[in-house]
């Protein structure tokens, strides 16, 4: 469908979310016992049946540019062999980015990957604030709940930002089976980054394919070094897990290298 969304006095008079609607975030085992706590800020590809798909295909929302294709399932495996918290945010990318500071010029991008999104062109200041309000905020004010209560708690916690990306971007294959991300900490990354490569089989990104910044990044920064957790970004390409048994495959294998890891980590 194209267009535009819907009169935007209208929209802003009328509460983002329905009732109809999912919920901004689910969690997977509240009461896990591992360290892990496991962040899916890209997991799902939903749009609030007030905003018409964003005036978007479904096939747009289907792409890269909607979500992190075969994050979610690899998340809850992962969390289900590892007894880990989880969270999983409900709603696309392309709607608000949970992994943008506020003040990022792509928090709600105007075009992705080439394609125009009508529902996010021209938003005035009270549109962008009901989007910040109705889904970045509550997902990551549960996050910081969960911290605050493992901190006060004295459970410990190695947090893991967990991201899939496209195979091509801007007509380049990318050769990375997986990429670990950091910015100033890389007490998990480099860990993490030596053994996958020392797996064999896996080409391994090193701030590949994205690098990151406290000017585009959310999480790391916020989540992991304000805090101070030993934390680690992870990205895993998307045609390995497009299917349960890819998914099933990097939850196997990450779980096993979590674990060999776990003890280490702890100490740093
Ligand atoms: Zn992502």
């Amino acid at each position: 469908m194209g267009g535009r969304v819907a009169d935007s006095g209208l929209q802003t008079s009328l509460p983002l979310l329905g009732v109809d609607d999912p919920a901004v975030f689910t969690v997977h085992n509240p009461h896990g016992t591992s360290p892990f706590v496991l962040l899916a800020d890209h997991a799902g590809q939903r749009v609030p049946a007030a905003l018409n798909e964003l005036g978007l295909a479904q096939t747009e929302l289907d792409r890269h540019i909607g979500w992190d294709i075969g994050i979610a399932g690899t998340t809850r495996a992962l969390a289900q062999r590892l007894d880990a918290w989880a969270i999983e945010q409900t709603y696309s990318r392309l709607l608000i980015d949970c992994n943008r500071p506020l003040v990022s010029p792509t928090l709600i991008p105007e075009v992705s990957d080439g394609t125009a999104i009508p529902g996010n062109i021209g938003l005035s200041d009270a549109q962008r604030e009901q989007r910040i309000a109705a889904i970045h905020a509550p997902y990551h004010a549960h996050i910081n709940a969960e911290l605050d209560r493992r901190r006060d708690a004295s459970i410990p916690t190695l947090l893991v930002m967990m991201h899939s990306f496209t195979p091509a971007m801007n007509g380049f294959q990318r050769p990375w089976h997986a990429g670990v991300l950091y910015h100033q900490d890389t007490r998990f990354a480099h860990a993490l980054l030596q053994a996958l490569r020392d797996e064999g089989d896996l080409v391994v990104g090193d701030n590949q394919p994205y690098s990151v910044n406290t000017h585009s990044d959310y999480a790391v920064p916020v989540h992991g070094e304000a805090r101070g957790l030993v934390h680690v970004e992870l990205e895993i390409r998307q045609d390995l897990i497009a299917d349960a048994a890819g998914q099933q495959a990097w939850a196997e294998r990450l779980e096993r290298l979590f674990r060999t890891l776990q003890t280490s980590l702890l100490q740093r």
